[in-house]
């Protein structure tokens, strides 16, 4: 009976700061898949998955970002092993910043803002406290849990403005952060890099009602179709955790036609497994032995 093991990256470059723990410098990134390749069958998340024998792994990236192409891609393709990349849609061909980047250089980015951030709108009243370092990474790590989990993609948008006005700083985000172009996506080597949705704007599917979840799936996967030329047939959901999307989330993935689905919890897909809820395991900047031994964790767990 097939058994396989979907790895979950996000970003491969060498970074300096990266508070969401999202990147995997290039050097790890090409022993890890070197030592996969060597010691394992890699298939593809849109693979057609009955007929595997033993043990498999299935490399995927979430969000999209450019580096995924720059750094990744290659070595990826120098030992032959395919990925699938779920690409968040919102910002392809913007200089924006997903989200959480945008807040991160709203308040980590050393620069001279005022003492005290004032967050009020029809709901929320928050005084953050922001005068070092330390303030501002509480209220970093305060906003982002509220953006995440508490407010609509609207609402989101409010309060990054009301931040950039605070700051004086524009909507223009750092160039190492932008998501893969419309052209970039087009022109990869679509043999080892497959596409798949990861909704428009990157909500907590849980907080939308029916209509909104089905406009963030479905546009996202229409976009998609429209730039590559052909059917998008995988999802994962943003977050993925069981608290981050509902099963109205699962049925509208069934209604669009989604082959498979990719959720964010530790586990092993096993044959006869919901293809809606496909569990991942999330890759960190493991060194190869450290890695080695989490792949051993992974399988066991
Ligand atoms: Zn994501």
């Amino acid at each position: 009976m097939g058994k396989v093991l979907v790895l979950l990256y996000h970003r491969v470059r060498d970074y300096n700061d990266d508070p969401q723990l999202l990147s995997v410098k290039v050097d790890n990134f090409s022993e890890q898949i070197k030592w996969l390749t060597t010691n394992y069958n890699v298939v593809s998340f849109d693979d057609d998955w009955d007929n595997i024998d033993g043990e498999a792994v299935c490399i995927t990236f979430d969000d999209g970002y450019r580096d995924n192409i720059l750094y990744a891609a290659p070595i990826l393709e120098r030992y032959n092993a395919p990925a699938t990349i779920f690409v968040s849609t919102g910002n392809i061909d913007t200089d924006r910043e997903l989200w959480w980047d945008e807040l991160e250089r709203n308040l980590l980015i050393p620069r001279n803002c005022p003492k005290e951030f004032v967050l009020e709108d029809d709901v929320f009243g928050y005084h953050f406290a922001t005068y070092d370092n330390a303030q501002r990474l509480e209220t970093y790590k305060s906003l982002h849990w509220l953006m995440k989990d508490f407010v609509t993609v609207d609402k989101r948008e409010k309060w990054l403005g009301a931040l950039r006005t605070w700051n004086g700083i524009d909507e223009t985000g750092r160039k190492d952060n932008m998501l893969c172009s419309s052209e970039e996506l087009k022109i990869v080597n679509h043999k080892i890099i497959h596409i798949g949705a990861h909704t428009i704007h990157h909500p907590r599917l849980s907080t939308l009602n029916n209509e909104e979840q089905f406009e963030e799936i479905s546009k996202s996967k229409e976009k998609l179709e429209q730039l590559l030329g052909y059917e998008v047939t995988t999802f994962s959901y943003p977050f993925g955790g069981k608290m981050d999307y509902t099963n109205e989330s699962v049925n509208i993935c069934k209604q669009l036609d989604f082959k498979r689905v990719a959720a964010n919890y530790p586990g092993v897909w096993t044959d006869g497994m919901d293809n809606y809820q496909v569990p991942r395991n999330i890759i960190r900047d493991w060194p190869i032995e450290i890695f080695k031994n989490k792949i051993k964790e992974f399988w066991e767990a």
